[in-house]
């Protein structure tokens, strides 16, 4: 492939209107991890590319992970007790806590609000919020609703199942002269929210529909799979296949009006990050770079010290520093054809260069310098579940409602994907700006749940 390919290719605003009304299309569906929602978004992408489809049985052990039972959901409300419906599933698909259990009851209003989650900083937005792994439900409503309730005998209904089942994702394979491969992943489990989710599916289906015509040196492998637990699935199930992947990009957050931002690789200096960095150089527009840190989607798994793998990704505005995120104002009209346009100009020429400079890549010294440390005043350890994420929550020391963050969990998150044997505490302090005193504090806990061998 060369440039020439670049100039054959549609006009890139007709492809952003296009992607844009593949979005408008998906956004109305009520995505989760698994279930029905997943399974139609699929269907939806194999219009653009005929997807390989995989059904992961419900109670699969993952690494330290199981597949858990699948949810599906009808419809669900509150009502008054003058039958007057005031929260309802119909409107907003956000409005309930997805994975929420069945409920069908009667309940008071201290009760009802030990079950709703809103954003008193934003009072006219919904929340995204989601319980996977931790039995509960719940309703999300605006801060300005929950202001006016009043007392009253609320009847809750929930019409969901959660059952055994199976977790669905969708692959794609460009097969290239070559078995080395790119990987291009995105997630297809947020419900109705348009740049953090559907920006990133449309425009890997959209890339691998350009793709898959053109005579290509590596090979290109999609994926669209529920965040976090679909990165684990894969990986478990495609470990020996690993070491083909060069590169690789999560495509998220690629539709909003800011401008692009790299989240470098784990490794830092991998080809991917450098082709990337001169891509968005060339570019002309403004851009930023931040370095890798254990927070965001799939890198995190893809870039777990037992993989490594040089996997970046590049956004526009980078989550959670968009007011919309994880709101119901991540929707149509935030997301715009021009800003998808752009960003899939920008993955079409970083695939261009990546194409071009096959075989010329200078390989990377992979000898690492012996740690040193001041072993008075720092420490070593080592994870002991360095494959993906260990499964935090069930540690008792993790947050259990998916979407609210607090310092304990992040410095867990920087320590384990740093607890290499090759950094240091003060190196992870450094690295995340936590303070040492916090960072030492929890490898000790880390280490008494044994998810961490010191070494030094
Ligand atoms: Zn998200």
């Amino acid at each position: 492939m060369n440039h020439s390919e670049f100039q054959k290719l549609k006009k890139i605003p007709e492809i952003g209107t296009e992607m844009y009304d593949m979005m408008v299309k998906l956004y109305p569906i009520c995505r989760s991890i698994t279930g029905d929602g997943v399974r139609k978004t699929l269907d939806i992408i194999s219009e653009q590319v005929p997807l390989e489809k995989h059904e992961i049985p419900t109670g699969t052990e993952v690494f330290d992970w199981i597949v858990p039972k699948e949810w599906n959901i009808k419809d669900a409300y509150v009502k008054k007790s003058n039958g007057e419906k005031i929260i309802d599933f119909q409107k907003s698909n956000l409005h309930v806590l997805n994975y929420s259990v069945p409920v069908h009851k009667t309940v008071s209003l201290s009760e009802l609000k030990d079950h709703l989650f809103t954003l008193p900083d934003q009072p006219t937005l919904i929340p995204y919020r989601t319980s996977y792994y931790y039995e509960n439900w719940g309703f999300c409503i605006t801060h300005n609703q929950f202001l006016q309730l009043e007392e009253d005998e609320y009847k809750v209904v929930i019409d969901s199942t959660l059952e055994d089942g199976s977790l669905s994702y969708g692959e794609y394979f460009i097969k290239g002269e070559s078995k080395d491969e790119v990987l291009l992943t995105c997630y297809t489990c947020h419900p109705s929210m348009c740049n953090d989710n559907l920006s990133g599916v449309v425009l890997l289906a959209f890339l691998a529909n350009h793709l898959k015509n053109l005579s290509l040196q590596y090979s290109y492998r999609f994926l669209f799979i529920p965040e976090t637990i679909g990165s684990i699935v894969w990986l478990y199930r495609n470990e020996q296949n690993v070491a083909k992947i060069k590169h690789g990009l999560v495509a998220t957050c690629v539709g909003d009006p800011g401008i692009s931002t790299y989240k470098k690789s784990r490794q830092g200096n991998a080809e991917i990050d450098q082709t990337v960095i001169e891509v968005l150089k060339k570019s002309g527009d403004d851009y930023k770079i931040t370095n890798f840190e254990p927070l965001g989607s799939d890198e995190r798994q893809f870039c777990s010290p037992g993989f490594n793998l040089p996997v970046g990704s590049l956004r526009r505005t980078k989550p959670p520093n968009f007011p919309e995120y994880h709101t119901s104002a991540d929707n149509t009209e935030f997301v715009q054809a021009t800003y998808l346009a752009d960003s899939f100009s920008k993955y079409f020429k970083i695939i261009l260069k990546l194409e071009e400079n096959f075989g010329n890549f200078y390989s990377k010294n992979n000898e690492e310098e012996p740690l040193e440390i001041d072993s008075k005043n720092d420490q070593v350890f080592l994870s002991l579940n360095p494959k993906c994420e260990p499964k935090l929550d069930k540690t008792g020391i993790y947050r259990k409602i998916g979407g609210e963050r607090d310092n304990d969990s992040l410095t867990i998150l920087w320590i384990l994907s740093y607890a290499d044997g090759k950094h240091s505490l003060r190196d992870i302090s450094l690295r995340s700006g936590i303070d040492f005193k916090q960072i030492k504090q929890v490898a000790k806990l880390l280490q008494t749940k044994k998810l961490l061998k010191r070494i030094l």
